[in-house]
């Protein structure tokens, strides 16, 4: 049994000076004998949450267990204790034999229609087979299955849904009648239009939404992981379109240009959004502070950090405030983050399933 801990400091998002103690893995409110003190003042919130996240998958598809356990270790040094997997090639369920790499919550592999999206990546199925591959993803992870909603439809020149209309609605009845939820990669306006009227339960990316579509979304509580990061890589992912596929090109430097004000309109409308940074393939892991640091410039810092913490952890079902019982999965900033945001860069302590988290260690 590892030594207990106790911590004093501000504790968000409240912003109340508190006194915490570490045994168990769990969260005491009241003193424990013997807690060794590693924090006297500071900055202390529920540890970050990486929503749209991959784990076991680089450029090529499935990467090995070492590179995979590098990754996480990246993310976890970056505070982030829990992620949501947004889809991966790799069988990632032995982290959750190790207490010191993040909690997971997996979507099974992404579901793409034949050549229709990133290759190694994504089962292909065609759409009469899609609700039957959703029921089997669902069973691989952990409460979600996650669709490509739309890609470059080459013979379009343009981004075009994968999946009819109907075809969605019935796949998406099927997760739910297996107990999952279900989001989906959107780029573009329509697919994002169709899913959400299907009855889908997330959108990531988002940047075709618009009004109408915003409002369902608040309404029917679907929540949108917009991973800004990787948005402000569209013109990059776009160029060598550019002459071959001019429309493309177009939408999605105009998807781009006007990202902030997309999910800005998402936020005034009360949608759920949470930060993810989608690192796996281009993006690297380990960059929530700069996920956060982005939709600071759409919300504000608080905003921001109840996206990567506390909000987004009452979303996915875990502890988000550091009250007894809780699991002891936390971070510790020397700095106000609410003030100097800056900071979230770099946590003077972290601690999960009550331990310290020594950096150096995988
Ligand atoms: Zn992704």
């Amino acid at each position: 049994m590892s030594q207990p801990l106790h911590l004093r400091g501000v504790v968000l998002p409240q912003g109340e000076p508190r006194e915490l103690w570490i045994a168990d893995g769990t969260i005491h409110t009241e003193p424990v004998p013997g807690a060794q003190t590693i924090c006297t003042e500071g900055w202390i919130m529920s540890g970050l949450v990486d929503a749209h996240c991959h784990i076991g998958l680089g450029i090529e598809g499935a990467v090995s267990v070492e590179t995979a356990r590098a990754q996480a270790v990246a993310d976890r040094n970056a505070g982030v204790l829990l992620i949501r997997d947004a889809g991966s090639p790799s069988d990632t369920h032995w982290i959750d034999d190790e207490a010191g790499l993040p909690r997971i919550v997996r979507a099974g592999q992404h579901i793409a229609a034949p050549r229709r999206y990133l290759r190694n990546l994504g089962v292909e199925v065609p759409p009469e087979q899609l609700a039957d591959q959703v029921e089997i993803e669902a069973r691989r992870g952990d409460g979600w299955v996650k669709l490509v909603g739309d890609w470059i439809d080459r013979s379009a020149g343009d981004i075009e849904p994968l999946w009819p209309a109907d075809i969605a609605a019935q796949a998406i009845a099927r997760a739910h009648q297996v107990g999952a939820r279900v989001t989906a990669h959107c780029f573009a306006e329509q697919s994002v239009q169709e899913l959400v009227r299907a009855g889908i339960d997330g959108i990531e990316h988002g940047t075709g939404l618009d009004d109408d579509t915003i409002a369902l979304m608040a309404e029917a509580e679907v929540a949108l992981v917009p991973t800004l990061i990787n948005i402000n890589n569209f013109p990059q992912y776009a160029e060598p379109a550019k002459q071959k596929f001019p429309n493309y090109f177009a939408h999605m430097e105009d998807l781009y240009r006007r990202r902030r004000q997309t999910v800005g309109k998402a936020r005034e409308a009360g949608v759920g959004i949470y930060a993810g940074t989608d690192a796996g393939t281009v993006i690297k892991h380990g960059r929530v502070p700069d996920e956060i640091i982005e939709l600071a410039k759409v919300g504000g810092a608080e905003f921001a950090l109840g996206a990567a913490s506390w909000r987004s952890r009452e979303w996915l079902g875990a502890p988000s405030t550091l009250d007894d019982g809780d699991w002891a999965d936390l971070v510790v900033y020397a700095a106000d983050p609410r003030v100097e945001l800056e900071v979230v860069r770099h946590p003077s302590l972290i601690v999960l399933r009550g331990q310290l988290v020594d950096p150096n260690l995988g």
